[in-house]
Parts: structure tokens; C-alpha cells; sequence
């Protein structure tokens, strides 16, 4: 498991991380998700993986929950299509929150559009009652795809991320601009907090800053790290703070 650090927009302090698996492989290297998780996802094999990185990632944030500096943070954990649908989500997510002694709210799931509308209202149904225990769902690569607007009223989405296509050129093209301005515009009308993805200069972290964005993810100020990496930067923080 690894952790990409979301950065609030304006104090530039972590605010979540987000777990990204990679498969490290003994000749490949590290492997990225694009490459096996739609073999996962076929060889059902997406179970016991999206089980074992949901007890993971709860187990690491209450390690951080408890040091100096990560007292405030959040876990983002992407969850596939076929595990939302197959049902055992509501169970994985209450044991590991109960494993971990978290309560619902210290954790995000980040689903995409595409997981949504497959069935939107079974996504519901299987979505409400995990809600209701306070945890938090984001739409992930917000914007591309089969966007529809209709998701973001009917699923009471906490964070809205603006997908990394209108990010990355958001200094130098007006649309791009005028397009982030106005999506941050809609989600924080519905209550929603922005995150933009994809942030890879200090110039686009400036210019989302401009365009009201809250939250912050990108290579300019924080690619993935391993866990220990992650304790070393909440360690800084938190002495920062002090
Ligand atoms: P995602 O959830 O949209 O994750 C963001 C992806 O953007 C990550 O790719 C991250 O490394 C990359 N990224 C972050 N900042 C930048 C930047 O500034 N520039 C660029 N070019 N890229 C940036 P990654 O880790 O390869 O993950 C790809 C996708 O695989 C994720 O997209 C997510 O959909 C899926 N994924 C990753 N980990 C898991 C997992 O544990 N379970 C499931 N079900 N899916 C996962
Ligand atoms: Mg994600
Ligand atoms: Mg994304
Ligand atoms: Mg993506």
C-alpha cells in the first residue's frame, strides 16, 4: 500500500491521504494498478484484494490518528465497481473501522461515475446505511467519462475531484480555468468540498487556489509514498504546529 498525500488549498497542511496500491513484483518491479486491477477485476480476485486494502489502510491511519501532527487526518480508499456491487462492501468496511477502532467518519470512499451508474439505486442501497455510520464518499475523476450532475444530488457526495485534464493546463487556458471555476462553484453549492487532482506545478496550485478549490493533490507537492515516508512528513507537520 501506498500513500498520496491531499493538501488543504489554503494552509497547504495534510488533510487526507489517499491509498494507492501497487503490486511489487520480484523482476517487474513496482506494478502499476492500471495493469492488474482489471485482471482483478475479471479473475474476481478484486475481493479479497479491495478486503485486505481497506483493513490495511484504517489499520495505518489509526497509527497516524495517534502521533503528533495526524490528529486530523483522513483516509481516501478507492473502491471498484465490482466490489461495490458484489455486495460485501457495507461488512469489509464495518470490520475494518471496528478492527481498526476508527469511527466512520476518518474514512473516504472514492468511487467513479461509471461504479455509480451501473445501478445507481442499488449503488444507493449499498452506499446509504455506511453513510449513515458517517462515512464519507467521493466522486473520483469527476468530469470525464458519463458525467452527470444528477450523481452529485442523489448521492450526497462529501468530495467532488475535479479530474486531472483540467488541471493540468489550468495557468495557461482560460476554458480549463473558467471550467474549474465554475465546477468548484457547483460543488460547494451542494455542500461538497473540491479536490483537484493532478496538481504537478507550484504555478497550478496557485491558479486552483485562485478558482476556489479547497483540497490539493499532485506530484508538486507530494507524489506516493511508503507509510514510513508518510510518518516522517506527519512527524515535520506536527513540529510545525507545535
Ligand atoms: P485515482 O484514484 O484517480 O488516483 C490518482 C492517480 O493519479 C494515481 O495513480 C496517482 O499516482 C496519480 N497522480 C497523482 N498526482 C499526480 C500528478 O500530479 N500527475 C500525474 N500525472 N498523476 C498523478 P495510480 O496510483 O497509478 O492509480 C491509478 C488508479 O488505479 C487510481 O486512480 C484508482 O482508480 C486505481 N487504484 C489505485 N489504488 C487502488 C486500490 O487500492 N483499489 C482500487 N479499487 N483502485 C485503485
Ligand atoms: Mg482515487
Ligand atoms: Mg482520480
Ligand atoms: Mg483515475
Amino acid at each position: 500500500m501506498y500513500y498520496q498525500p491531499q493538501f488543504a488549498l489554503v494552509t497547504l497542511h495534510i488533510t487526507y491521504f489517499e491509498a494507492l496500491i501497487r503490486w511489487n513484483h520480484p523482476e517487474r518491479g513496482l506494478v502499476s494498478p492500471a495493469e492488474f486491477l482489471p485482471v482483478a477485476e475479471r479473475t474476481r480476485l478484486i475481493i479479497p484484494l479491495s478486503t485486505w486494502v481497506l483493513h490495511e489502510a484504517c489499520r495505518q491511519l489509526a497509527v497516524w490518528l495517534a502521533r503528533p501532527g495526524g490528529q486530523h487526518l483522513r483516509i481516501a480508499v478507492n473502491i471498484s465497481p465490482g466490489y461495490l456491487h458484489n455486495g460485501l462492501l457495507q461488512r469489509d468496511v464495518e470490520a475494518a473501522l471496528a478492527a481498526a477502532g476508527l469511527p466512520g467518519n476518518r474514512l473516504e470512499l472514492e468511487l467513479t461515475e461509471s461504479s455509480l451508474l451501473l445501478d445507481p439505486a442499488r449503488a444507493n442501497e449499498l452506499l446509504g446505511p455506511l453513510q449513515a455510520q458517517g462515512v464519507r464518499l467521493a466522486l473520483d475523476d469527476f468530469g470525464t467519462g458519463y458525467s452527470s450532475i444528477r450523481h452529485l444530488r442523489d448521492f450526497q457526495v462529501s468530495n467532488l475531484k475535479l479530474d486531472r485534464s483540467f488541471v493540468r493546463q489550468i495557468c495557461v487556458d482560460v476554458l480549463d480555468r473558467r471550467l474549474v471555476t465554475a465546477l468548484t462553484a457547483l460543488g460547494h453549492e451542494l455542500g461538497a468540498s473540491v479536490v483537484a487532482e493532478g496538481a504537478e506545478t507550484m504555478d497550478a496550485v496557485a491558479c486552483l487556489r485562485e478558482a476556489g478549490c479547497d483540497i490539493v493533490q499532485g506530484y508538486a507537492l507530494g507524489r506516493l509514498m511508503p507509510a514510513a515516508t508518510a510518518t516522517r512528513i506527519l512527524q515535520h507537520e506536527g513540529m510545525m504546529i507545535e
